[in-house]
């Protein structure tokens, strides 16, 4: 992630000083304090009606060529089960409906700093697939021919979903 050297305000170099008990960047001329939040992100476990959960292959970073969740960022003005509808609809087409939330986690990725990751059971009636540009791959497996999800936090979603009721 790529931090803000000038202030994108007013363009003057910025300093570094103690705010509110972190280091933080802040213009010395009109005074802005660079403040990083996490971005927003759903992700969706989706199973059909035989209980096959649906893992897709990334075909861009990070974690490319990767099996893991659909999901990606939320977009300002929209619920969070929206994002998460409409994420795995512009992935795989597939039409779900929201059963409920697994959990909210936090997240440390390189490319793109702190992560908050709101994950969602769904269910799809039908499991028809077309994937986008952003996908090599997709399909729904039973538990025990999943292939393997090496990303840390889409292994501890599909843990969490599996302990669910
Ligand atoms: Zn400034």
């Amino acid at each position: 992630m790529k931090h803000y050297l000038f202030c994108p305000l007013c363009s003057t170099k910025l300093d570094k000083a103690l705010i509110d008990g972190r280091d933080r960047m802040f213009c010395p001329q009109c005074a802005w304090v660079h403040y990083i939040n996490p971005l927003p992100v759903a992700v969706a476990y989706t199973l059909n009606k035989k209980n096959e959960l649906l893992v897709i292959r990334r075909a861009h970073e990070p974690a490319l060529n990767e099996w893991a969740l659909p999901g990606g960022f939320l977009e300002a003005g929209e619920e969070p089960h929206e994002g998460c509808l409409r994420e795995l609809m512009e992935e795989t087409s597939l039409n779900g409906t929201i059963d409920r939330m697994i959990g909210i986690y936090h997240r440390e990725v390189e490319m793109y700093g702190s992560l908050l990751v709101i994950a969602y059971r769904v269910m799809v009636a039908d499991d028809t697939l077309t994937i986008n540009h952003e996908l090599f791959d997709a399909g729904f497996f039973t538990h025990h021919l999943l292939p393997e999800v090496r990303i840390p936090l889409h292994q501890q979603i599909i843990r969490d979903a599996l302990t669910l009721e």
